[in-house]
């Protein structure tokens, strides 16, 4: 499947595309094959075997009609249509592009098309001209059980019709008048069974672009509602869920917690305004989502100006540190704060937390990175807290709510 993912305006597109061709741009029909791969691969293998069983019976025919080639057709049969089905039912498991997989079994099809025409072709029972029927059984199965995209279902069913209508005019068991109307026969049923196959191909293919587009949006607001607009930032919502599924009382990771929250903010507002304010909250929220790694991790406004990375997995020492990286890419984007005095720059203060691994309230963490944060302000601010050498050591001391709450103190 394409890298890349598909996109609303691109099945809006192809939905009022006026393409006759029942197929979709490359990427498009990359992800309805991927899509649709294992529900087709399971009806395909009961088809295949469907179709050996059927084929199979169809034997009763030959003894009634063509009993001279018993031995023939039991021989086709059994030893070379019959493992080719067989051979194509295991082919279904194996991982190979799709055309190659339906070109298996339109090949197989063809077989027993031709299966059909020798045993008639060769034959000098004068109840040949019966046999025939056999085909126009094989033109609606192919285009109806089989289900074979229209690109392969079309020229495997114009081959066979092709080769039955030399087969029957070389045959010499019919009359001229039988001749043509068997050729109007057949090829009314192959008309037919084609304009089903591709009407058929072109509304499931439209009901599956539909439904894509319902699912994409419905993901695209879900993705919405968890975001919050002005910073692009997670919002709370996002937080509470992620947090709701991260802290079951089996959790066997560390989960960390960076709060900031920016320094002397309203003073900022008070002197640039509240858009530049704005501008310059956007700006430290897209440095803080630079340090976003796993899909688990998350970057989340926490409200107002006080943001928050989300970590798993990450221990006091790894918090601590990135938390030292962030202030300084703060300090690095050199945003001015006049109000504080003549080249003075926009800075923020940091409270970090773990959660070690085990039963914990998600509450908890939340509350010792606010305690850890509230220090740093009283610590005189741009700084993390706690902010010495050993920070595991000394963070649960600062996380009074958690070793009351989690360890039970
Ligand atoms: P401190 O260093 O103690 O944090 O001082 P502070 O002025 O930043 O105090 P506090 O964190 O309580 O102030 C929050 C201010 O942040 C209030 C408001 O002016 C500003 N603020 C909150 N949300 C927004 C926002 O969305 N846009 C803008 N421009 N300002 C905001
Ligand atoms: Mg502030
Ligand atoms: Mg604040």
């Amino acid at each position: 499947m394409s890298a890349q993912a598909i996109t609303v305006d691109e099945i809006e597109r192809t939905l009022v595309s006026k393409s006759p061709w029942p197929q979709f741009p490359h990427r498009l029909e990359a992800r309805y094959e991927n899509d649709r791969a294992a529900r087709r691969t399971r009806r395909m293998r009961a088809s295949l075997l469907e179709t050996a069983v059927v084929y199979n019976c169809f034997l009763v025919a030959d003894f009634l009609l063509v009993r001279d080639m018993l031995a023939f057709s039991f021989a086709l049969h059994f030893f070379l249509i019959t493992p080719l089905i067989l051979v194509a039912v295991a082919l279904q498991d194996v991982r190979v592009r799709p055309i190659i997989r339906d070109g298996i079994v339109a090949i197989g099809t063809l077989g027993i098309g031709a299966q059909i025409l020798a045993v008639f072709w060769l034959t000098s029972s004068p109840l040949a001209h019966h046999y025939q029927y056999l085909i126009m059984v094989l033109l609606v199965f192919v285009n109806t059980s089989q289900r074979l995209p229209f690109r392969l279902a079309a020229p495997a069913s114009l081959l066979l019709g092709i080769s039955y209508a030399v087969a029957i005019w070389t045959s010499g068991h019919l009359t001229s008048a039988e001749l043509w109307f068997a050729i109007c026969v057949t090829g009314g049923i192959l008309y037919q069974a084609l304009l089903s196959t591709y009407e058929l191909e072109r509304a499931i293919r439209r009901s599956y672009l539909m439904r894509l587009k319902t699912a994409l949006v419905s993901q695209r607001h879900e993705a919405a509602a968890q975001r919050d607009p002005l910073t692009g930032l997670s919002n709370r919502r996002h937080l509470d869920v992620t947090l709701e599924r991260l802290f079951t009382p089996e959790r066997e990771r560390p989960v960390a917690a960076i709060l900031l929250d920016l320094d002397h903010f309203k003073r900022f507002n008070d002197h640039y305004g509240h858009v530049a304010g704005d501008t310059a909250l956007k700006r430290v929220a897209a440095c803080l989502a630079t340090a976003v790694r796993g899909t688990d991790e998350l970057a989340i406004r926490y409200g107002g100006e006080e943001l928050m990375l989300l970590l798993p997995d990450t221990d006091a020492a790894e918090a601590r540190a990135l938390a030292e990286r962030l202030r300084q890419g703060i300090e690095a984007l050199a945003i001015a704060h006049d109000a504080l005095g003549s080249g003075q720059i926009v800075t923020a203060s940091f409270g970090v937390a773990v959660a070690p691994a085990g039963p914990m309230p998600a509450e908890s963490l939340i509350a010792a990175a606010d305690d850890a944060l509230y220090a740093a302000k009283r610590a005189g601010r741009n700084c993390v807290w706690p902010h010495d050498a050993e920070p595991s050591a000394r963070l649960l001391p600062l996380m009074p709510r958690l070793i009351r709450q989690g360890l039970g103190g």
